[in-house]
């Protein structure tokens, strides 16, 4: 018996004894108990008491793949046996940090050629953070620093990171954001809407891009950042009018335009990237998740040759990076990854297949008691809980709301995740027709309790 099969046993007490959670409330998980994953394949998990689960969040949105990917755990294996580890600093790289960066701008569009490595998507925000402001800087802009991003956006936990995520607990931690950072509204039309058509709405508060620029001067901007779909947030599908604003705003404002791809990105909304379904093409973007389907950390920077220019020819030294920065054993990991997607056709398949018949399986929940509307985009949806669809009213306790039908789904085998009172679904995109109907019907079941449960 090895060591972790001894200690499993009593996994549980050890954990609360010495491991902190991220994202955790400590006090209630060491009273509750935590959930200890063990073993995963193809869309499922099980846990230590043997329980299986339908994962349809892949993970934390990213096991695109799907679980027990034997020729990922092979590439790694070789790699390591190979070369485990050498840097990407001063000069030098190896083999799958170089073939990765190629393979990775083979997928992109005409400008976007060129990758910085990290080993997260947080890493990647303070990546391309620090570099638009030296882009600027060295042609000539010293002033123009400012970062607009948006209130309920998900960038990161690092210091920038949440600083640039427009989410008020976690600036309320750390005495967050640090300054040069500005906020804009989501284009949440359920909430935030009013009277306006989506389409009004998608282009009332793209404007206020335009509006924040006005108020913080042109002269000291530097770059817009958006994911786009907004994920964390709750998968806030933006009108069609919005992408285009804004992307006409920054181009008309000259200031960069950052598409935060971690979440959209490797074929999750239908697209190898979340801009190329919307129809633009970002100065820079960061990736991370999709990039190895969670199997060994990696993220990144898509860099643009308008900015790698820059970088190139006046920068020159830029004083940033990771001693794991295209990691070789995570770069030979996300390569085979990236193999798997084109060969199994995935991201076709989102877009021609799975994706639209999740749409019409997603949609149909939009008919419930308690559903005030049911929307997706690819493998990506998200259900709005209300109590009154016609007045798009909202539950008192949106938190609990949403708990109560997440903990009904998880209790009934599969995985969901709720981000206040929106229950969000990001499966694998491996996921088959069946399983998209598991999800549903057990979504539905939830949605069943909340409705006999709760009035408002
Ligand atoms: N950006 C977005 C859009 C994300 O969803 C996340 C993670 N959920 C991050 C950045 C941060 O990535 P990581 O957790 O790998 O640091």
């Amino acid at each position: 018996m090895n060591t972790l099969a001894v200690a499993s046993s009593n996994l549980g007490a050890i954990d609360a004894a010495h491991h902190l959670h991220p994202f955790s409330n400590m006090k209630k998980l060491n009273a509750e108990g935590t959930k200890i994953i063990e073993r995963a394949e193809g869309m499922h998990i099980w846990d230590s008491t043997g329980k299986q689960y339908l994962d349809a969040f892949a993970g934390l949105w990213c096991v695109n793949v799907g679980y027990g990917r034997q020729s990922i755990a092979e590439a790694a294996y070789k790699q390591m046996q190979e070369l485990p580890y050498y840097n990407t600093f001063f000069g030098t790289t190896t083999p799958p940090a170089t073939l990765l960066a190629q393979k990775i701008a083979s997928h992109t569009g005409p400008t976007l050629n060129h990758v910085f490595f990290t080993n997260s998507g947080s890493e990647a925000s303070d990546t391309w953070f620090r570099m638009v402001r030296v882009y600027w800087k060295a042609l000539g802009h010293e002033t123009k620093t400012m970062v607009i991003a948006r209130k309920n956006a998900y960038h990161g936990s690092t210091v920038a990171g949440a600083s640039l995520g427009g989410m008020k607990w976690m600036h309320e931690q750390g005495n967050l954001p640090i300054e040069g950072i500005a906020h804009i509204n989501q284009p949440y039309w359920f909430a935030e809407g009013g009277d306006l058509s989506p389409a009004e709405f998608g282009l009332k508060v793209a404007r206020e891009l335009e509006e924040k620029i006005d108020e913080l001067g042109e002269e000291n901007v530097a770059a817009f950042v958006a994911e786009p779909i907004q994920g964390a947030g709750g998968v806030i599908v933006p009108p069609d009018t919005y992408w285009p604003e804004i992307v006409r705003i920054c181009k008309a404002r000259n200031i960069l335009l950052v598409s935060d791809e971690v979440i959209c990105g490797f074929g999750r909304l239908g697209s190898w990237f979340g801009h190329q379904h919307y129809g633009f093409e970002p100065d820079l973007a960061p990736i991370a998740k999709g990039l190895s389907s969670g199997y060994l950390p990696i993220g990144g920077v898509l860099v643009s040759d308008r900015v790698a220019e820059v970088m190139r020819e006046e920068v020159g030294d830029f004083y940033h990076g990771y001693t794991y920065s295209g990691h070789p054993v995570c770069a030979a990991a996300a390569l085979e990854n990236i193999r798997i997607i084109e060969e199994e056709k995935l991201v076709e398949r989102v877009r021609d297949d799975i994706g639209p018949y999740f749409k019409s399986a997603w949609a149909s929940l939009a008919d419930h008691d308690v559903v005030g509307e049911a929307v997706s985009v690819g493998l990506m949806g998200a259900v709005q809980l209300s109590p009154d669809k016609e007045k798009r009213s909202r539950y008192a306790k949106p938190d609990d709301i949403g708990t109560l039908v997440r903990n009904q789904c998880v209790a009934n085998g599969v995985i969901l995740r709720a981000t206040g009172d929106r229950m969000l679904a990001s499966p694998p995109l491996i996921i088959s027709r069946a399983e998209v109907d598991q999800t549903v019907e057990v979504l539905r079941k939830g949605l069943d309790v909340l409705r006999d449960t709760h009035r408002d």
